[in-house]
């Protein structure tokens, strides 16, 4: 598993902040609170969620926000770059922070859902290798696993 600690959180988090508030500016869109709550809460405490998940959190923290502007400012966010949509096999969107993580991989379990990430140096170079011989420009790679975990496999 990759972990980061939490001053490694907070300093990608004011990176993200600040390239949230230029895109936004340049984009004409409102600087709303909720909108730098939702990406703070995005930064520092979620991994892999979904729209409905990071809604009830933000509840739970007693942050005022509607399911609409949850789905408005993830799609803003994906836009900006500041985070990334997976479809891991279900109907289902999970959603990652992005900014300042290296490219990573899943293992995902198709019983209960569990991710597991792991960074390889191998599969980034062997991705390298099989685009250059493509022509093609890499953006970002991202390669889903799908089994059973440890504690499904039985
Ligand atoms: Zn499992
Ligand atoms: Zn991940």
């Amino acid at each position: 598993m990759i972990t980061i600690d939490h001053e490694g959180l907070e300093e990608r988090h004011l990176q993200a902040r600040a390239k949230f508030k230029h895109f936004l500016e340049t984009n004409n869109n409102r600087k709303t609170p909720e909108r730098f709550a939702i990406l703070e809460e995005i930064y520092l405490n979620q991994h892999h969620f979904d729209a409905e998940a990071l809604y009830i959190k933000m509840k739970q923290n007693a942050y005022r926000v509607s399911r609409a502007t949850i789905y408005n400012t993830l799609e803003i966010l994906v836009e900006c770059e500041l985070i990334k949509a997976h479809q891991f096999g279900n109907n289902k969107t999970l959603y990652e922070r992005s900014y300042g993580f290296e490219d990573h991989d899943h293992l995902v379990c198709i019983t209960c859902g569990t991710i597991v990430e792991f960074d390889d140096e191998r599969v980034h170079k062997s991705v390298q290798a099989h685009s250059e011989v493509n022509g093609f420009k890499v953006e970002y790679h991202s390669l889903n696993v799908y089994g059973k975990c440890e504690k499904c496999k039985d």
